[in-house]
């Protein structure tokens, strides 16, 4: 072609591209995002095209036009599809159509439609998708998209193909054709070209072979001229063998063959295509009696389909060269290798296959002259044949119902524009459902919260009840001056029943305090007190419980102590109390003290004999000896020397006569020299 030809051409093509652009309405694409989903078309594999097209769906935006987001999700369920998880595919086909619906978009409506029934058709169940093809084809009529048109009107001609409506079938492909022709994107080549090659493949199906050879011809012109023989050479020559093997052209079919088996060799991906062409140079060869041949590339490529019997059935291979070795005259061993795979095909393989198996099978017996066997098989073949055409029929009539009548079609329009409203009434109802759900999820939370509320303040009362009454407690057992224990916690301690083993009680009473308060003011007075406090608390050990028995009266019990401890434990009392003065303002208060002790139980008596109380009272008596005789010292009753009942009310009522009559040993403590001499 001159190159001023080609360079028309061109110009030719921009205008009418943008006339195109200005004149029609088409409805918005977003081409950024169809350019990439051209190209999602080329990955090398399912999981490469899922994952470029999750990546495209999440850069979908509010404004991405409709058209563009249902070809994106409708891609992504046919990808689901593709891996087998077909739950997947029909909910996200269920979600593309709603948005179809709402948008009231043709093309969406045809692009989603025909994606469920490719999806349906996968599944195998070709008849389902025939009955519901006007579900696409109706909005077809009215979509502008040229690459919706192609897509549509080609799975529209595999649906006839599959039921061998091969006029149908070409009408369509005739029109995805035209529709390509209107395209002009990356992918418009490659369209053209293998709508051409299907309808080669048609052409060949109903014996046209100088139409397909056209067809064939122009696909190869096309491929060549655009360097896409490597993608699509295959498929062409393929073809073209297979149509000039049926026009009888044996070498030239060879010939190609020759040429697919060069190009096709120790290429893995290729390797169902390789054993095709294997298996029908075996088939030429056999139809022109070259069986040595086709013996040679049968058994090549038997041993390869035995090594891979996922990509390509070796039973086919082995019936062939059962057929071959009968040919060749070894008779009982060909006859044999195609029974075996005739047996075990009548119960695998689809009848329309296992039934085209007898015909070849009856070929061969009739070749031996085994005729009564032949007609057997004959029988079995036409019977299948039979069935086979009374399940299509059937299949047909419901397929024809939907499809041709007129009436029902005008119905179906009338049914989808009323499915339509059904669903727009359906969207509003989910919305006023949703709002509800809003508002009770609202008020949930609130309740929620009030709850979370309620139960903080409730335990916020509760821990400051605690405090509370735990302070109160304190109160109760403390002494508010001092922070001493007072006379009551002791009383509710010792009341209480409780294990006694070797203790002492040591009470203690400020000497003349008194004046203190006299001549000092009730405040002094007060921080004496609290100073004689801290002094006892100082050498007191822990375990000991230090008491304000009362006004100036401290009561120090001591738990597991000996009784040759006490007098140093009286000692270091006095000593704390009386060395030092005790300051009050800028006053220092000198004072002493006086004491009495004794071990509980005394001298072990039970405690019905001498209780508690009765044994303090015998330190307070000897206290009050120990006022008598001068102050600042401690008086100590160490023990008894006579039975208790004897002298029982001795020592209740005259301590003196009964330290004179020697009841009991007193021990006596001075305190320190210093406080007496201020
Ligand atoms: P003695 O050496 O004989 O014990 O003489 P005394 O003055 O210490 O004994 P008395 O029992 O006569 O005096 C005790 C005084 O203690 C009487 C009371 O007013 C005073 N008093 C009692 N409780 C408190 C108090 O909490 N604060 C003050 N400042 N004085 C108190
Ligand atoms: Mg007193
Ligand atoms: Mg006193």
């Amino acid at each position: 072609m001159p190159k001023f030809l080609v360079l028309v051409a061109l110009i030719i093509g921009l205008l009418a591209s943008d006339v195109s652009a200005q004149e029609t309405s088409s409805p918005a694409v977003d081409q950024t995002i169809e350019n990439r989903l051209d190209a999602v078309l080329n990955a090398a594999n399912t999981e490469t095209s899922l994952a470029q097209l999750t990546e495209i769906r999440d850069d979908l935006t509010d404004d991405t036009p409709i058209l563009t987001r249902v070809r994106t999700l409708s891609y992504i369920a046919l990808d689901y599809a593709y891996l087998g998880d077909y739950e997947k595919a029909y909910a996200q086909i269920d979600e593309v159509r709603r948005i179809a619906e709402r948008s009231g978009l043709a093309d969406a409506h045809a692009e989603v439609e025909a994606t469920a029934l490719l999806i349906v058709a996968m599944q195998g169940k070709i008849s389902e998708a025939m009955a519901n093809l006007n579900d696409a084809l109706i909005p077809l009529e009215k979509a502008q998209i040229p690459r919706v048109k192609y897509f549509v009107n080609n799975l529209a001609a595999y649906l006839y193909r599959q039921r061998s409506q091969f006029d149908r079938a070409l009408e369509h492909l005739i029109y995805a054709a035209d529709a390509v022709a209107e395209t002009d994107d990356s992918r418009t080549l490659i369209r053209l070209i293998s709508t051409k090659l299907q309808i080669a493949n048609l052409y060949t199906q109903q014996k046209n072979y100088d139409l397909a050879i056209e067809q064939l011809d122009d696909a190869e012109k096309l491929a060549t001229e655009n360097d896409l023989m490597d993608q699509l050479g295959t498929e062409i020559m393929m073809q073209r063998a297979y149509v000039e093997s049926n026009k009888d052209n044996f070498d030239t079919a060879l010939g190609i063959y020759e040429q697919l088996r060069q190009r096709l060799q120790g290429n893995p991906d290729q390797l169902n295509n390789y054993l095709t062409v294997l298996n029908n140079m075996g088939d030429v060869d056999i139809r022109i009696g070259r069986y040595e041949d086709a013996k040679a590339v049968l058994q090549e490529a038997y041993a390869i389909a035995k090594l891979n019997p996922r990509q390509y059935n070796p039973e086919v291979i082995y019936f062939n060269l059962g057929y071959v070795d009968v040919f060749l005259g070894e008779v009982e061993k060909g006859l044999s290798e195609m029974r075996d795979v005739v047996e075990t095909a009548r119960e695998a393989w689809p009848p329309s296959e296992f039934e085209g198996l007898l015909g070849e099978y009856a070929e061969a017996l009739v070749h031996v002259n085994l005729l009564n066997e032949a007609i057997e098989v004959l029988l079995e073949q036409r019977r299948l044949r039979e069935e086979a055409y009374k399940g299509d029929q059937q299949k047909s009539i419901a397929e024809l119902q939907n499809l041709y009548d007129s009436k029902d079609k005008a119905m179906q329009i009338e049914l989808l524009s009323q499915k339509n409203e059904l669903n727009q009434q359906l969207i509003e109802n989910e919305s006023q459902k949703r709002t509800i759900l809003t508002l009770f999820v609202v008020v949930a939370l609130f309740a929620m919260i009030l709850v979370v509320l309620l139960y903080r303040a409730a335990r916020r009362s509760n821990r400051e009840l605690k405090v509370a009454n735990s302070m109160l407690a304190e109160q109760s057992v403390r002494d508010p001056l001092t922070g001493l224990l007072n006379r009551r916690a002791l009383q509710d301690k010792l009341r209480a029943p409780h294990k006694v083993a070797h203790d002492a009680m040591l009470l203690l009473d400020v000497d003349h305090f008194k004046r203190i308060n006299d001549n000092l003011g009730h405040a002094a007075g007060d921080d004496v007190l609290i100073e004689v406090s801290k002094r006892l608390l100082q050498v007191s050990r822990d375990s000991d419980l230090v008491v304000r028995w009362g006004g100036e009266e401290f009561l120090i019990y001591l738990t597991n102590t000996e009784q040759s401890k006490l007098p140093g434990m009286a000692k270091r009392m006095l000593d704390v109390i009386g060395s030092t003065p005790i300051k009050s303002g800028d006053r220092e208060i000198w004072i002493t003290a006086t004491a009495g002790f004794i071990s509980y139980p005394f001298a072990d008596l039970q405690e019905n004999q001498m209780g508690w109380e009765d044994t303090l009272q015998l330190a307070d008596m000897v206290l009050y000896a120990g006022k008598v005789h001068g102050r600042n010292q401690a008086w100590g009753v160490m023990a008894l020397n006579k039975p208790f009942a004897e002298v029982q009310n001795l020592l209740e009522t005259d301590l003196p006569g009964a330290i004179e009559q020697d009841a009991i040993s007193v021990e006596i403590i001075h305190g320190p020299e210093q406080a007496k001499d201020a």
